[in-house]
């Protein structure tokens, strides 16, 4: 059941523009995945227009900004760069916007400080780090030629970043963007990423909201290789939670899918389907399972290689949560791979 209502506004062909209010014009960009588009956002400033999201780096992405620019943005250039945060398709042809427009990157520290290390684990592909990821994918239950084929996807991840600035203008929550007559407002979130940077403008009743609420798809929210053991979902949780204190008539501006009204209405829809996960999980592990057992019961199709990354990880995200609730415990086969097994009622009473 979709709690949403999709805003009356038709999506924008490639290179094209759709007016969301006077001075904020949506469009998209291509990607060369299942999810086939992201959202980006302009704002216009007095001097300038501000850019929210880029799209990978990719000639396909670079040729659909060469248009909107041209077409779009009358006589004013391009100011600034804001990025929700620093996965591929959001952060990946930031450097080349800002590179162009001579233009400074605006985007939270911590987003920015990560994505740095992990372009510099690429870049030293028999790292440390390199052998972290191995073993972390090895503990999960995953064997050798799955670990090498993701190893390979991750390499070529490198491709789809443009050089980042060295420095950047860092955002913080509770931070104003003014921007034309309009503040923004930044509310930083965690769980999705490691500090998500929404945009709310309360004169306007709107919320750029990246990838931290969406009206179709659930967010990713997985434990990986540089915090294994972390408790994402619990950050995840309390964000949601706390953007329910949003009007609920606000207009969500997102990333993937189509702008919508109904946040508060969303924002229940997906607590409630990560606690279904969270039971799904503790009924399924009466046994000692490792994380790859647990996939293949919970989803009822075949996974490609990429989706099998995500889904481990967020599986294991929400066997962290309930490890930290007392729920579940860990332990290790004779292979090296962690297991996990709910802890009963009779041992509860322990
Ligand atoms: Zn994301």
């Amino acid at each position: 059941m979709n709690a949403v209502v999709a805003a009356d506004y038709s999506t924008p062909d490639s290179g094209e523009v759709v007016q969301i209010t006077p001075g904020l014009l949506w469009l998209r960009m291509p990607l060369p995945f299942e999810l086939d588009h992201i959202n980006l956002y302009l704002i216009e400033d007095v001097d300038g227009w501000v850019i929210v999201d880029c799209g990978l780096f990719s000639s396909a992405t670079t040729e659909v900004w060469d248009a909107v620019i041209e077409k779009h943005l009358g006589d004013k250039p391009v100011k600034q760069v804001v990025v929700t945060h620093a996965h591929v398709d959001h952060i990946g042809a930031a450097g080349w916007l800002c590179d162009r427009f001579d233009v400074p990157l605006y985007m939270t520290g911590r987003e920015y400080d990560l994505v740095q290390e992990f372009l510099a684990e690429l870049a030293t592909p028999n790292g440390d780090s390199q052998v972290t990821r191995v073993e972390f994918f090895h503990r999960l239950g995953m064997n050798p030629k799955q670990t090498t084929s993701l190893m390979a996807i991750y390499g070529g991840f490198a491709d789809l970043f443009s050089v980042l600035p060295t420095e950047i203008n860092r955002l913080e929550d509770g931070d104003y963007l003014t921007i034309g007559s309009n503040r923004w407002q930044v509310i930083v979130s965690e769980g999705h990423s490691i500090a998500h940077a929404s945009l709310y403008s309360r004169s306007l009743g709107i919320l750029i909201s990246g990838d931290q609420v969406l009206p179709r798809i659930s967010s990713n929210v997985s434990v990986g290789p540089h915090d294994p053991d972390g408790n994402p979902l619990r950050s995840w949780l309390c964000s949601l939670n706390h953007l329910k204190t949003l009007p609920a008539d606000t207009l969500v501006l997102p990333a993937h899918n189509f702008p919508f009204i109904g946040i508060r209405k969303r924002l229940d829809e997906l607590i409630e389907g990560h606690q279904q996960d969270l039971k799904k999980i503790e009924q399924i592990c009466t046994e000692p399972m490792h994380i790859m057992q647990q996939v293949e019961q919970l989803y009822d199709r075949k996974l490609s290689l990429f989706d099998l990354l995500l889904a481990s990880g967020e599986c294991l995200a929400h066997v962290h949560y309930l490890m930290q609730k007392g729920r579940i415990s860990r332990s290790l086969d004779g292979e090296g791979r962690y297991c996990y097994q709910t802890i009963s009622a009779d041992q509860e009473r322990r």
